[in-house]
């Protein structure tokens, strides 16, 4: 038996209990022989006990190489894989996935400052986002690296930026595409849209590039997040390719990147099946084979992937300080909570609130149904909302899977004053 609660997806079950083989890697967690999980090939409590305190997050640097590797091996040539910093910042992180990935994408100043303090490549850093400020697109044109245009001001103060230093800055097109991702966890393009210039709108910007004498090299197209289903994906990318292929005659200079989004989901519940990436990467190598005769032998396509990446690296790890019985119902209250770890709240855009794939870490013989809370002062503060789990006490660590992007970043750790939660690369 694993600790594992029923509601766990296959990325949080017991490597002995089999099943494993269907799962692409990362897969599930191993675990030692007394069920202790291993992180890294080492004991979870003894990994704790050298972070130094809980609540943690700890990420897996082999189960982070290993899902790149994956997905750089099932790439055809010419195809690029970019990380998002935005899914996990931590800047120890971000420095080990510049040797795992071909760039980076950026969001802001700050990332772009985390970006640049990595090893990766400034032609290989991006930097999308509605509303950059003038000091970021400055930033950004002094760092020389691509910067995904959104609006017709951008081109503007690039414009100015690039006379001032007499370098023409880096730009790309992000598309709002005339269609949605459907089946999409969060969608960013098709219809009204705050994200990137109406396809309707692309000539006249591309004019207005070439105008301005910036240094045109391709086009931006992401249309949506947490996509489970390989179809959706594939249509996305074709249709994007497609698009950007209908306005061959109207290009600046040659194109250099053709970037096709990705959306790349995983699962979060048992109800979430597992991307079936094969279909995606036979359209990928499709594409990849006509790039050259439609856009020339210097022309990349890039997938750029957050989630996908560095998700199912990532445990969040609290201890429970108090076990208590009301009226019947058991709560494990841990020293973590919705304040460190919003999405595992369910409170992090979520439509409907499922648990998160939850466990207390070592052997236990007996299960029971239970509650796993934080300690704020609100009913949000659940982590697990009566999930099966071993018998735990004060003292216990209770992990959550499926935690390494979109946690400590994306949390409103201030609220009600507790410590900050610290981070490890293990
Ligand atoms: C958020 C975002 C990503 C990463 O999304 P994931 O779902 O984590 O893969 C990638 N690109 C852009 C433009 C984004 O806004």
């Amino acid at each position: 038996m694993t600790e594992t609660a029923r509601t766990a997806p296959p990325a949080a079950v017991d490597a002995s209990a089999g099943g494993a083989s269907a799962t692409p890697a990362p897969g599930p967690w191993p675990r030692a022989a007394d069920g202790e999980l291993l992180v890294a090939g080492r004991p979870l409590s003894r990994v704790v006990e050298e972070v130094g305190a809980t609540p943690c997050y700890v990420y897996d640097r082999t189960r982070l190489a290993a899902r790149a590797r994956q997905l750089r091996a099932a790439f055809p040539a010419g195809v690029l894989l970019h990380y998002a910093i935005k899914a996990n910042p931590m800047p120890a992180l971000v420095d080990f996935m510049a040797g795992q990935v071909d760039g980076f994408d950026v969001a802001s100043g700050g990332e772009l400052r985390v970006a640049l303090d990595s090893g990766m490549a400034r032609e290989h850093i991006s930097f999308a986002g509605p509303g950059k400020q003038e000091a970021e697109l400055r930033q950004a044109q002094a760092a020389g690296i691509l910067v995904n245009l959104e609006s017709f001001r951008e081109v503007d103060l690039l414009a100015r930026a690039s006379e001032r230093t007499g370098t023409p800055a880096r730009v790309a097109v992000r598309v709002n595409l005339p269609f949605e991702l459907k089946a999409s966890g969060m969608k960013m393009s098709g219809g009204p849209k705050q994200f990137g210039v109406d396809a309707e709108q692309v000539p006249d910007l591309l004019a207005r590039i070439r105008d301005a004498g910036l240094g045109f090299e391709g086009f931006h197209c992401f249309a949506g997040s947490q996509n489970l289903r390989a179809e959706a994906i594939v249509e996305a990318q074709q249709r994007s390719y497609d698009l950007v292929r209908g306005w061959l005659d109207l290009l600046p200079a040659p194109l250099r990147f053709l970037n096709l989004g990705g959306g790349f989901g995983i699962p979060y519940s048992d109800r979430d099946p597992v991307l079936d990436t094969a279909p995606v990467f036979d359209s990928l190598r499709d594409l990849a084979a006509r790039a050259p005769a439609d856009f020339g032998a210097q022309a990349r396509l890039v997938v750029e992937l957050g989630r996908y990446l560095v998700g199912e690296a990532g445990l969040y790890v609290c201890r429970v300080v108090d076990r208590k019985v009301s009226r019947d119902k058991v709560f494990l209250v841990t020293d973590g909570g919705m304040h460190q770890h919003l999405a595992a709240s369910g409170n992090f855009g979520q439509v409907m609130r499922r648990n998160y794939p939850i466990a207390v870490n070592g052997r236990r013989d007996a299960r029971e149904h239970v509650s796993v809370v934080g300690p704020l002062c609100t009913p949000l503060d659940l982590l697990g909302d009566n999930v099966e789990l071993g018998r735990a006490d004060p003292g216990d660590l209770v992990v959550v899977f499926q935690s390494g992007a979109y946690g400590r970043s994306a949390s409103p750790r201030q609220f009600l004053g507790h410590p900050d939660v610290v981070e490890a690369l293990v």
